[in-house]
Parts: structure tokens; sequence; C-alpha cells
């Protein structure tokens, strides 16, 4: 294996060449820190924690030599700036908090850090994760490496866009309604979005609090996995996350037979998913991959999900509802942006929240104030969330007859910039990641090659029943073991 270039490796390459001392930490986070500092025009990341970052390297080296030998010792990787650090500023995207330093750290972001993880920066993303191309950043938009003038996806725009330019190996993100399929699929990455409740959201700042869920962003399957497996599990600080205990993911991917290995698994594939609104590439592309997956053992079965086209107006119901009931926190006293010029307190709060939201936020705010005010509660959010539950129910009825279920991520490849200016349009492109979101769902996307005529990253959905993550990264991690789509490089890299 040539290690000239270390950036050019996953996770756990660099792994192994750290294990082995043909690699040491320092030398890794220098070659990263090289390359975020050559693709500043990509603004995927908005903090670079060079100095940190190169200090920690150099511990990790020292704590090898002296023993250490915790799983993801002296390895890079960003943080998605939805989640709270100590050490560096978190403002998700906003300018309300611009500059905003936390007191404590997320969950997550402890748990990489423990388990001997380097935080290199921050990646750029929607403003409070609301969008699907990175363009509503207050930090401007992030450009998709396979071809600048597109978008990667949103809102883990940044990460996604980090990780296919081989900044990082892996990142993390947030996916509410599909914040890390989505970017992975139109950066050509892998991306996983476990099931709600398995990683915490503490320290992960609230969109949409019931649809929210962390989840990583790798080169691989196999990469996420090992990321996975030691940021998921129960929180005492997060009331929504599951006791039950997390599997080491990375072992039952290795155990996964050489032959066949997909024998007996039956998977689903909706038929609504496959129908009028998908582009000719992705589908193509996507059918490219399932079979790749009936070659590996797997039966193709077709299945029904009568109710998918709700999901979009469920989900920008319920979602801004939440959001704007979050969001009401930013109010100019208790941290955050406070306008400089104000008469009373009323036009304090006005001022303060005009100034520092952008225009997306207001209006989820608007919309989520109005379907949740009195007179419109039980025409709107009350039927919605009466929607979400007939979702899940069409979920819970394909799963009896199947263990996943497959699709595309996105109707399109990644779009130019500026191309959806209607926010509408960019609404209808969640159509097949928002059921999944709302049923609580694990979900994946997996590179599935190149669209024949754009020649831009098409990515693979794999839904699993809850808590399926081993089952949804196992059939990815095979797809990728006899395949090499998750191994093609942007043209500009
Ligand atoms: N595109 C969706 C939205 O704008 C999903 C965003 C997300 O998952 N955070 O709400």
């Amino acid at each position: 294996m040539s290690f000239s270039d270390p950036t050019l490796l996953g996770l756990r390459e660099q792994r192994e060449l750290l294990a082995r001392g043909a690699l040491s930490s320092v030398e890794l986070v220098q070659a990263q820190l090289r390359r975020i500092d050559a693709a500043t025009e990509l603004n995927a990341f908005v903090h670079v924690a060079a100095d940190a970052a190169l200090a920690a390297a150099a511990a990790a080296d020292a704590a090898r030599a002296a023993g250490d030998a915790r799983p993801l010792l002296g390895l890079p990787l960003a943080h998605k700036d939805v989640f709270v650090t100590r050490d560096m500023p978190a403002t998700a995207g906003s300018k309300m908090l611009a500059g905003y330093m936390s007191p404590f750290d997320a969950t997550i972001v402890r748990r990489l850090a423990d388990a001997g993880a380097i935080s290199v920066g921050k990646t750029n993303m929607d403003e409070f994760a609301m969008g699907s191309s990175n363009e509503n950043s207050a930090w401007g938009p992030v450009a998709n490496p396979w071809d600048r003038t597109t978008v990667p996806g949103g809102s883990s725009g940044g990460s996604a866009a980090a990780v296919a330019a081989r900044l990082v190996p892996a990142a993390t993100g947030s996916d509410t309604g599909g914040s890390i399929r989505q970017p992975a699929a139109m950066c050509g990455i892998t991306g996983i979005k476990p099931t709600y409740g398995l990683c915490s959201r503490f320290g992960m700042i609230a969109f949409a609090s019931s649809l929210d869920q962390a989840g990583v962003m790798a080169r691989s399957a196999w990469d996420c996995a090992l990321l996975l497996q030691d940021m998921a599990g129960h929180d005492a600080q997060d009331s929504t996350s599951v006791a039950q205990p997390v599997p080491r993911y990375t072992d039952a991917l290795d155990a996964l037979p050489a032959q066949r290995p997909l024998e007996g698994l039956r998977i689903g594939l909706p038929r609504e998913w496959f129908a009028d609104g998908l582009a000719d590439e992705v589908a193509h592309a996507v059918r490219g991959a399932l079979a790749e997956l009936e070659r590996l053992g797997a039966t193709l079965l077709d299945i029904a999900l009568p109710r998918t086209e709700l999901a979009i107006p469920a989900y920008y119901i319920v979602a801004p509802a939440e959001a704007s009931s979050n969001l009401s926190r930013y109010d100019g006293v208790r941290y955050g942006h406070r306008a400089a010029a104000y008469a009373d307190l009323a036009e304090m709060y006005a001022a303060t929240r005009a100034e520092g939201f952008g225009a997306e936020v207001k209006r989820r705010i608007l919309i989520g104030t109005y379907v949740l005010s009195h007179g419109y509660y039980d025409a709107y959010y009350l039927q919605a969330q009466k929607i979400r539950r007939l979702i899940a129910d069409d979920f819970a009825a394909a799963f009896a007859g199947c263990d996943l279920i497959a699709g595309p991520v996105s109707p399109t490849v990644a779009w130019a910039r500026g191309a959806k200016a209607d926010p509408l349009a960019n609404y209808l492109a969640d159509i097949y990641t928002l059921p999944g979101s709302l049923a609580g769902l694990p979900g994946l996307s997996t590179p599935a090659g190149l669209g024949r005529d754009s020649g831009l990253p098409v990515g693979l959905q794999l839904l699993a029943p809850h808590f399926g993550e081993a089952r949804l990264l196992g059939a990815a991690h095979a797809l990728q073991c006899a395949t090499d789509w998750h191994r093609l490089v942007p043209p500009t890299l």
C-alpha cells in the first residue's frame, strides 16, 4: 500500500499505518491540514483548529508509544458546526451564533475524542441545518468538489465536500430529513443516519428535535462503522437516547462471508420511488447498484410505500413547528447575537432576530408558528402527526416482508448553485429521504457510480428497521467490497 499521501486513504488504512508505526499522527494531521489549506475555495470549513489538532496528534503519538490502543487514536476528523465544542466556536451556520463558544462538548464530540480521534475543525452547513444545498449558510455556499459550480447537497454539505475532497477521512453530520444521506450521495461518499435515539442529541444544536439524529460521513461503510460504534449509545443527558448496547459494527462487517455475503437478504424496492420525477441517469445508476446486490445474493422484491407523497407536506409542517419552538431561545438575552440599537425589550427581540436569522430560517419560523397557532393546530400540525404515523405504519408493513429497503437518495444529481431559487423546489427534492426520517429509521447512502449524462455521483439509499445499523452497514460494505464506486475521486483533486 502506498502512503506517500495518506490523505488519499480511508480511516481503516490510516489506522493500520498508525498502528504499524509506518505513519505518525502528526504526519497525518499535517497532511490533512495542507490539503485543507489548499482547498479554501470549497468553503467546506468554517473553523480550522490547526494548532490544537497538531498538539493532539503529538499527544496521540506519545500515548501510542506508551501503549495506548484506543480504537480511534490519532485519527483526524471534522465536526459539522451543528455540534457544540468547548475549544472551537459553534455557529450552526448562523450569524445568530457568530463566535459562540459552548461551555461543554456535545456528547458525540466527547465520545469520539475519548476514543482518541482528533478534531481538525468545524464544517460549513445550511443555517440551523435547514436546507439541501448548503446555500443557506451565513458563511457562504460550499462547492461540490466534483464540479465546483454545483452544490454539495445539504445541510451537511461542508462535511460531505470535506470528505469527498480528502480534506478529512471522515466527518460527523446530522440528518433531520436527509442531511447526511443526500450530501453523501451528491459528493460520492458514504453517509449513515442512524436510528432516531441511537446517538445522543446532547450538544447538537436543535432544529427539529423529534427528527434530528447525528451520524457519520466517510469514504466507506467500514469507516462509518468504525466511528459510529464509538459515538452511539445511551446518554443520560438525552432523554430520547435509547438504553441498549451498541454492537461492534466493524466485527459484524468483518464476519460477512466472502462468497455471496448477502445470501438470503430480501431487499424491497418501493414502486413509488421508481416513478415520475426520478432522473433517468439516477434510476440507471441505482438499478446498476441493485443488480450488484442481487449478484451478492440478495433478492429484490417489489414493495409499496403508498404514503410516500405525503412525506413532504407532513415533514414541512412537523419540522418547522419544532424549529419555531427550538429557535425561540435565540432572543438576544441568553446567548448569541444581540442587536446594537433598540428602544425597548420587544424591539430588541425583533431587531435581534431580524438581523441574526437568514431568510430560510425566518420562513420556517413563520410556517411553524402558523401551524402551531390556535385555530390551525388541528388542521395542520395534528394532521401532519397523524400522517407521520401512517408513514411509519407503511414501513412497518413493508418490513414484514423484507429486510432492507433500497432506492434513490435524491431525484437528481447535484444541481448548479443558484438553480433552485424557489424554496419549494428544494423541498420537493427531499422526497426519498423524508419518509425514513419521519419513521425514525436508520438510512444510508452508498455510492452507485456516476450519472451517465452529468458525470456526477449518484447515491443508493438503503433503509433498515429500527436499530438495523449492522445489517445496513453490512449490505453497503458487501457492495463496496465488490465494486469500486466508493473509490472514485473527484476530477478536480
Ligand atoms: N432538506 C431538509 C430540510 O431542509 C432536511 C434537512 C436536514 O436533514 N437537516 O429541512
